[in-house]
């Protein structure tokens, strides 16, 4: 098994208009070029009109360039959809699919998602697959089971570690300002990591960020657990300072 290298991927959602969006991925870039963490990537998954415009900015800077979805074809009738390949074109390493609010707002169910990650994968892009439980079926105590049920319904055959990302993302969790416990979120990620050997080659290779209401004050904390791999971070990703200063935090 490799060292896995940590990822900290900031999800911008529907924020940030041309020229915000470039401040702050320009700030993001020359902080990288100066003074990486060692062992870390960053990743912007800006919303779709700013993919092209973020991915000219941080050229050669190391940092990433992510989607935040794709549509399960490649081409098609499919108004208002982007597909896998356009954001390749567009310089994109990643996608996210399965979000909890794709889940919800756009009815996307697990087979869904598993379709969005193949077309991901067959464009050359890793998925980054999301998953995570409800408050109420945290509180049903049925958070195992949702999540080890939406892993074996959202990674599409074939997959491996080298394309594949699992966000643990509890939907309770998300732009709450309420973090999962330490404990939960360690119980969780070792569960993640055993239920991956079922559906993926080189489940120890796969990284597991965790999501919902990361920074800095957290941060370091959460990113020194075994398990956990790295963050999907929403609303601390606009901020560079917040978001750079979570990068430092990795361990
Ligand atoms: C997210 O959107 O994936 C997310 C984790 O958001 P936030 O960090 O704002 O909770």
């Amino acid at each position: 098994m490799a060292e896995r290298r940590l990822l900290i991927a900031g999800n911008w959602k529907m924020n940030g208009l041309r020229s915000e969006a470039v401040v702050l991925a320009s700030d993001l870039a020359s902080r990288l070029q100066q003074s990486g963490p060692d062992g870390v990537d960053l990743l912007l998954c800006p919303p779709a009109t700013l993919v092209w415009a973020v991915g000219q900015v941080v050229e050669g800077s190391g940092v990433l360039l992510g989607g935040q979805d794709c549509h399960a074809e490649a081409k098609g009738a499919h108004t208002g959809d982007i597909a896998a390949p356009m954001l390749a074109e567009a310089g994109c390493g990643f996608v996210i699919v399965g979000h909890s609010e794709r889940r919800q707002n756009h009815r996307e169910s697990d087979p869904v998602v598993a379709a969005k990650a193949a077309a991901a994968n067959r464009a050359g892009l890793t998925a980054i697959i999301c998953v995570g439980e409800t408050e109420a079926e945290r509180d049903r105590g049925e958070a195992k089971a949702v999540v080890a049920r939406q892993l074996a319904g959202s990674i599409p055959p074939g997959s491996s570690a080298a394309t594949t990302v699992i966000a643990y993302e509890p939907v309770w969790a998300i732009g709450t300002g309420r973090s999962a416990s330490i404990g939960d979120v360690a119980e969780m990620h070792a569960h993640i990591r055993v239920e991956l050997d079922r559906h993926l080659t080189g489940a120890l290779d796969v990284r597991i960020l965790y999501g919902g209401s990361v920074k800095p004050g957290n941060a370091r904390e959460l990113l020194a657990l075994a398990d956990v791999d790295g963050a999907l971070v929403g609303g601390a990703s606009l901020v560079a300072d917040d978001f750079w200063a979570i990068a430092l935090s990795c361990r």
